[in-house]
């Protein structure tokens, strides 16, 4: 049976690390990985999945208004194994139905990597209905950057390392950087 998978985390879990070893396993054992990215990330350029200790892969780079079951079943053609998306808080609403498509109608399993919640304690909204519809939830694990436990949020920090309490929730690429930190932290951190 083919599911739907939400691994999430919050920044700095190895999350781009896990997906390329996942799809590395898969490879090896001689089967054909899909691996799609939204090009609003072009922090290493479209088209590529980077993990942050250097291992990289070629990606289908996909926008907004992309249909992922069609651009899934363009590629198919009884060829694939599995589909692996990095970043998919990134996605929309809408192509997260589409992924559960491709689960369910081209049975092949989809693995969604993304982050849960933004930098202001949201969830994305793309996470929200993985968190909704998805057949196997995966918390990837990081640490607190102050205290070492759990990290599950993350907040914002901007060119001058000031916390950044208020603003746009897609910033990823900006010159802003972020720290994990559990939940306790980051209600003191973002005053709340
Ligand atoms: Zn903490």
């Amino acid at each position: 049976m083919a599911s739907l998978y939400f691994y999430f985390s919050s920044m700095d879990s190895g999350k781009s690390t896990y997906l390329l070893q996942s799809a590395h396993n898969y490879e090896s054992a001689g089967k054909r990985v899909l691996l799609l990215t939204p090009g609003v990330d072009d922090r290493f350029g479209q088209g590529m999945v980077t993990s942050r200790i250097g291992l990289k892969k070629e990606a289908l780079a996909i926008s907004g208004e992309d249909n992922l079951y069609d651009a899934v079943s363009n590629e198919h053609n009884n060829k694939l194994s599995c589909v692996m998306i990095d970043e998919s808080q990134f996605l929309t609403p809408e192509q997260i139905w589409q992924l559960s498509d491709v689960v369910d109608k081209l049975k092949l399993p989809v693995l969604c990597f993304g982050l849960r919640t933004d930098a202001f304690g949201e969830a994305f909204p793309a996470s929200r209905v993985l968190l909704s519809i998805a057949d196997e939830l995966c918390e990837l694990k990081s640490i607190c950057k102050v205290c070492e436990k759990k990290a599950s949020m993350q907040v914002r920090l901007d060119r001058e390392g000031k916390i950044v309490k208020s603003g746009t929730q897609v910033q990823i690429g900006g010159n802003d950087s972020y720290l994990s930190v559990c939940r306790k932290h980051y209600k003191e951190l973002i005053g709340r």
